[in-house]
């Protein structure tokens, strides 16, 4: 048995793998207590090496390490006597575990004497640090995860936190149902799957949470509740936050459900605030964090039992990352990059021959200074910018300028890798040692139980290679991640004199073997072994007067922008990211199987599009063509679609095209979530779905394929209908031998196709001229059995009911499923569980299963 952690979100949960690799929650840690949702229960089935990157590559050609290392180490060195060190950059990613990101840091900052290092947590919660460092004077997260079990009041702002986080909303959902006078309150401009937990709903206008914040203080000032001794010792500028809150602004909500909200915050003592995506990735997202945090040191509610402002995180180490200074504008331990103390002591702890001494170029800079020919060699590591990054086709422009890129990674190809000069295989989940930090500050181990795949290594060890080969082998010595965080424990020692948040030098001088056996801890662990579970409950902050500042919020007024939707980009629930590891399970692919953009029946009828037709979004800088959502839970006037499509799945499915790269002035955070696009009906002359035994290839302008139990299924668009169908599907399919079975039926104009070769079904090509009808589960079914003869129906015979598109990957129970049962009495969510098994493995579809119950219709994208 191997306890290790989820590589996913930043809830962090721990994770206990058999000796035969399952994967099972971890009982005993503190983050889940043995929960797993969709995603981290799959994770055995991302395992194999299909796809992924085994050796070193320089152009196409395979490498040995030592010609790959010696190339990279040149490249840079010779970029930096040329050019002079802020000539490169390191894109780094929340997936590195700390001891990587430690590394990393200290190579760029402390030998090369650049700060060009910045991470995709910058995409993720740069607005939550900075807001926090502008109130607290250090970025912290005063609380933990029972917080929210134990308040009376949870706030959810821009988090849908049963998608993204589903085993924290998970312990947020039990405690409401073992305490039904909880309220839960959920501020969004979409109604999520999240809001189907909350008494409230407030479907605010986009990016207006600041004002509705303010209001909050100013009537928290007017019904007396503002923690007077508590303002006077612990907090300064009161008075001008709650005048810059009295400026009136329209937030989207009515005056009845604004009071409402206000009188719940105001009546309850113990109430947390959850915020997430939803507030940081916007171009205002630092003011909108301060105008929460206000409400919460204006009341004193926070840093005890219950409550407080929580972030929670994308990534499952965005904190490790925030806490060795992964950022391009922080120091480690949460030290200041503009302090010179706090650089002497870092520069003297690693005895390095530099330290940087000015912030470096934040991720949008970082890409525009590829643009502009400035970065001559560039390291982005375990991440995908050219799909993640706003403005994604620009950004693959700029980095394909670099002079020379290098991407470490597991995968052989991601959309950033294809742009690489070189490719360096690093050990994927499963292979990894080290550390991670969650959203609670708990630090827990990732444990190896797998041989690393071919020839990959651990990152950390990469960048240590790299850096000896430019000369820096003093610094770099590290035979093991134990080392590695022993040096960066040992950090603690020399900056514990600032009387910063961050401390755990109490874990300094711990053996390989302590260091292997490490259970999971919050931090700070201090020298003496003490540690601080909550902060702030007795002021204490981080200022230079140790007080917290609270800060005048002024929101920009909310401009409709007639004609234009507003693109709110975001995650689905069995997705990760980019999907290189989640897109590798088919169990996952099922719920949702391709990208969509849901939009609401007032711009569907606007635009004169219908449900299941496609969209075509244009921005700035690019389009993308999805499947049409239509539902009353999107707001007019927006669009919601997932980031997760890349050109791997999809050939027009990226959304991050659109941002148009405004950024927080703070923070410094891509306003991902602001992007402003036209929304047309894409004039499909035909549409299908396809089956196949094997990968499935198409040139037409919409394709979005996923993996199926018995190979691959697509769905296909093309605009002019191809001259034989047969070809069509053949070329498809990528099956050019093999009996065609071929069912026409020209009146409805519809045509089916089935290979089979040997007597077995290898493919299955269904068109027609409006979105296909077919029993998509039924038709993949069928592929590599010798029961083809019924494909060409597309739908089982009546003694085989159709279950739908699946709503529980799990136990795999579709939605078609359901609704029988439902129709058959089950009418309780424990109900359908015991007729279906749906929701009683990781339970991250409960709150669909409710929506089925309340006859909300959630997904019909993946058409049933
Ligand atoms: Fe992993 Fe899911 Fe836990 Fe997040 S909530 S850490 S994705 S198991």
């Amino acid at each position: 048995m191997t306890c290790t952690t989820c590589p996913y979100c930043g809830v962090g949960c721990g994770i206990v793998v058999g000796p035969d690799n399952s994967i099972q929650g971890d009982k005993n840690h503190p983050a889940n207590f043995g929960r797993l949702c969709s995603k981290g229960s799959a994770l055995g089935e991302t395992l194999d090496l299909e796809g992924r990157l085994l050796a070193p590559q320089i152009g196409k050609r395979e490498a040995s390490w030592n010609e790959a290392l010696d190339l990279v180490a040149g490249k840079f060195r010779a970029a930096i006597d040329e050019h002079g060190p802020d000539s490169v950059a390191f894109y780094v990613s929340g997936q590195l575990l700390t001891e990587d990101y430690y590394v990393a840091n200290k190579l760029m900052k402390g030998y090369i004497g650049s700060a060009n290092i910045d991470t995709n947590s910058r995409l993720c919660m740069a607005s939550s640090v900075a807001g926090h460092k502008r109130a607290f004077g250090t970025d912290t997260v005063p609380g933990n995860y029972e917080d929210i079990e134990q308040a009376d009041l949870v706030v959810l702002v821009g988090s849908n936190l049963a998608w993204c986080h589903p085993i924290l909303y998970q312990r947020l959902a039990a405690a409401k149902a073992e305490r039904p006078n909880m309220n839960v309150v959920n501020i969004d401009p979409r109604r999520t799957a999240t809001s189907d937990l909350a008494d409230m709903h407030l479907a605010i206008a986009p990016d207006m949470d600041a004002a509705l914040f303010n209001k909050l203080l100013v009537a928290l000032h007017d019904k007396g509740k503002v923690n007077g001794s508590y303002v006077e010792q612990h907090i300064t500028g009161f008075e001008d936050a709650l005048n810059a809150a009295r400026t009136d602004m329209d937030c989207g909500l009515s005056d009845k459900d604004i009071a409402a909200f206000v009188a719940l915050w105001a009546e309850t003592e113990k109430v947390v605030t959850i915020y997430s995506q939803g507030v940081n990735q916007s171009a205002v997202g630092t003011d909108k964090v301060n105008a929460i945090l206000n409400c919460h040191l204006a009341t004193g509610r926070i840093g005890r039992a219950g409550m407080g402002p929580f972030s929670v995180t994308g990534q499952p180490n965005a904190m490790g990352g925030r806490e060795v200074g992964g950022l391009a504008n922080m120091l480690a331990n949460h030290l200041d990059l503009e302090n010179p103390n706090h650089r002497n002591a870092i520069q003297s702890a690693w005895q390095s021959p530099v330290i940087a001494d000015r912030a470096g170029l934040k991720a949008v800079d970082l890409f525009k200074a590829c643009a502009e020919g400035k970065i001559k060699a560039l390291w982005v590591m375990s991440t995908n910018p050219a799909v993640s990054m706003p403005n994604a086709s620009e950004v693959s422009q700029a980095i394909e300028n670099v002079p020379f890129t290098v991407v470490s990674d597991i995968m052989a190809r991601t959309d950033t890798g294809d742009l690489a000069d070189v490719l360096l295989p690093a050990t994927g989940w499963g292979e990894k040692s080290g550390t991670v930090t969650n959203s609670e500050r708990r630090i827990s181990r990732q444990r190896a139980f797998l041989p690393a795949a071919g020839m990959a290594r651990p990152d950390w060890k990469i960048i240590c290679d790299v850096a000896t080969r430019m000369g820096y082998e003093d610094g770099f010595a590290f035979t093991s991640p134990a080392e590695v965080f022993d040096e960066y424990a040992r950090l603690s020692l020399h900056t514990a004199q600032f009387g910063r948040d961050f401390d755990i030098s109490g874990l300094a001088g711990m053996s390989a073997e302590q260091y292997d056996a490490l259970e999971p801890v919050q931090w700070p662990v201090k020298k003496d072994g003490t540690t601080t579970e909550r902060f702030f409950a007795e002021g204490e902050f981080y200022r230079p007067d140790g007080k917290a500042k609270m800060l005048a919020v002024t929101p920009p007024r909310n401009i409709p922008q007639p004609n234009f939707l507003r693109l709110n980009s975001g995650r689905v629930r069995d997705q990760w990211h980019t999907m290189t590891r989640t897109g590798k399970t088919a169990r996952l692919g099922q719920h949702i199987a391709e990208p969509f953009a849901e939009i609401h029946p007032i711009d569907a009828k606007n635009i004169g599009v219908k449900d299941a037709e496609l969209l075509r979004l244009s921005g700035e800088n690019g389009r993308a063509l999805l499947r049409v959502l239509i539902s009353d839970r999107a707001q007019v006037g927006s669009v919601f679609a997932p980031m997760h499509w890349t050109a791997q799945f999809a050939a027009n499915g990226r959304v991050n095209f659109a941002g148009n790269s405004v950024t927080d002035p703070v923070s410094g955070q891509p306003a991902l979530k602001g992007a402003v696009v036209s929304a047309t009906r894409y004039d499909a002359e035909w549409y299908a779905f396809a089956a196949a035994d094997g990968d499935i290839t198409s040139g037409r302008p919409y394709v979005a394929k996923m993996r199926s139990d018995t190979g691959w299924r697509a769905e296909i668009a093309g605009v002019k209908s191809p001259d034989c169908w047969e070809q069509e599907a053949r070329a498809t399919l990528g099956l050019t031998s093999g009996d065609a079975l071929i069912f026409e039926d020209k009146r409805r104009g519809t045509i089916r196709i089935a290979i089979i070769e040997n007597g077995v079904l290898r493919g299955a090509f269904f068109a027609a001229k409006s979105p296909v009808s077919v029993a998509r589960g039924f038709v993949t079914s069928l592929i590599g059995t010798q029961d083809a003869q019924h494909v060409l129906a597309g739908v089982p015979g009546a003694d085989q009911p159709d279950p739908g598109a699946t709503v529980c990957a799990c136990m795999s129970v579709g939605k078609n499923t359901l609704r029988a049962a439902i129709a058959e009495g089950a009418l309780t969510v424990e109900a359908l569980g015991e007729c279906t098994g749906a929701g009683t493995s990781c339970g991250s579809c409960k709150p669909e299963l409710q929506a089925l119950l309340r006859d909300i219709p959630s997904l019909k994208v993946a058409a049933e």
